[in-house]
């Protein structure tokens, strides 16, 4: 059913790839690059009757490049493009397509459209692999509790962990109609699975929740890692969660139109970009220049291995920046170090500054409970916090805390306020709340 013939291009490209090197994160800068040239080449083939990559392309000289550099010659296409409008980037014939899912709509306008071929999920899920990444055993149960509603997250996920991992997949959803986050933690629990991947604040959710079932989240549960994905968080604030839960938590990184994006290693000092998956640019988010390596910009990806409804120099909104360095884990795929989303960027006293910069240090404050607010007004910043468990920290002296740690990490003096209980949601969680 994976095989349908007039598809095989991707397959067989990728394939051959493997027989020259079969482990992907094993290939060397030459052979990426050249894989690179060929699969966006191949992309760009597919793609070049679509009449919007057509009028992306018209600055090439064919629909060919003889070099990455000729590659930039492709505009941008950004998620506004292609917004309420399902068809405009799909490049096969409907009777094709096999799967659609939608973006979870959280940054607001209409929903963004994602096809699929048989062979895309093929392709991007189950036959390239990276065991180093995910290295599951095959008795392993997975809790894999991200949204399977419209999503691609929970069924993209669970393909890879169950049939490319040969793992045991649990599709708990998150916080949907038949998955309560009760009901969740009754089944970590009595399962005693030994995998969870979720967004960092529903690791913090599902915790209250075990609490709540008076479970301890360390001694009655058996999770030996947790994936986290969906929003990003700071470094302190996945120790938090790694913390509660006794088990040690990995960033993953990807999006629903382009899949995966990045994974840690066992040293997490960064993530490793899935190459044979994805052509990865960081650009100025101001001009569309492209940044030189290890320069803060603005995160554009090409998806390589989707022929249904490829995606090609498109803006993610997301930012980053790419480093050439050698993991002691001994990948050789390039790292990307992850700093928020560009409209998610605190600006303060006309600087710019990522939200996890500032999480990193109010969640040094234990005090601090895992749910909070940034609010940015005209008159600076504001900390909407509420008190974590266990704590009889008076209001004032939480402040003076917070205001404490916040000046001498980073100079800005907030203004704290401390509430019962900042509001929870299951979708993600909003952090930085621009008011003026
Ligand atoms: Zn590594």
């Amino acid at each position: 059913m994976f095989n349908s013939k007039e598809t095989d291009r991707i397959k067989n490209l990728v394939e051959s790839y493997l027989e020259k090197n079969n482990n992907i994160d094993q290939w060397d800068k030459s052979l990426r690059d050249q894989y690179h040239l060929d699969a966006i080449n191949l992309i760009l083939d597919l793609a070049k009757d679509n009449e919007h990559y057509k009028g992306k392309m018209h600055k090439l000289d064919s629909t060919k490049i003889n070099n990455l550099d000729e590659f930039k010659k492709i505009e941008f296409t950004t998620k506004d493009e292609l917004r309420g409008k399902p068809y405009k980037t799909v490049c096969v014939d409907k009777s094709k397509l096999a799967q659609l899912n939608i973006s979870t709509g959280t940054t607001g306008g209409d929903n963004i459209f994602c096809f699929y071929t048989m062979n895309d999920l093929y392709c991007s899920e189950i036959q390239t692999k990276y065991p180093e990444l995910i290295p599951l055993k095959e008795t392993d149960i997975v809790v894999n509790a991200l949204p399977y509603e419209m999503s691609s997250a929970g069924i993209s996920l669970q393909r890879v962990f169950q049939v490319g991992e040969r793992a045991i997949v649990l599709p708990a959803g998150k916080g949907g109609v038949y998955s309560t986050p009760k009901k969740t933690v009754e089944l970590m629990h009595k399962l005693q699975a030994e995998v969870l991947m979720t967004s960092p604040s529903y690791a913090a959710t599902l915790y209250e929740y075990a609490l709540e079932s008076h479970l301890d989240p360390i001694k009655d549960f058996n999770l030996n890692r947790i994936w986290l994905t969906g929003e990003g968080c700071s470094d302190t604030y996945r120790k938090r969660i790694e913390k509660i839960w006794g088990a040690p938590a990995y960033f993953y990184y990807g999006s629903l139109e382009c899949g995966s994006l990045g994974m840690e290693c066992r040293y997490r000092n960064g993530y490793h970009i899935p190459e044979a998956h994805v052509y990865m640019e960081i650009i100025n988010p101001e001009t569309g220049e492209t940044c030189d390596e290890g320069e803060i910009g603005e995160i554009v990806t090409t998806t390589l291995v989707r022929e249904g409804q490829p995606f090609i120099r498109y803006r993610t909104g997301d930012l980053g920046i790419i480093k050439t360095v050698e993991c002691e884990c001994g990948i050789k795929e390039r790292k990307l170090a992850l700093r928020g989303r560009v409209c998610d960027q605190l600006k303060l006293d006309g600087r710019i500054f990522s939200p996890f910069y500032y999480e990193d240090y109010l969640m040094k404050v234990e005090e601090v409970g895992l749910w909070y607010h940034f609010i940015v007004k005209s008159d600076g910043l504001t900390i909407r916090v509420e008190k974590n468990y266990g704590t009889d920290i008076s209001d004032d002296e939480l402040k003076e805390k917070v205001v404490k740690v916040i000046k001498e990490g980073t100079g800005t003096i907030p203004m704290v306020e401390v509430v019962d209980k900042i509001p929870r949601v299951f979708t993600k969680a909003v952090r930085v709340i621009q008011e003026g």
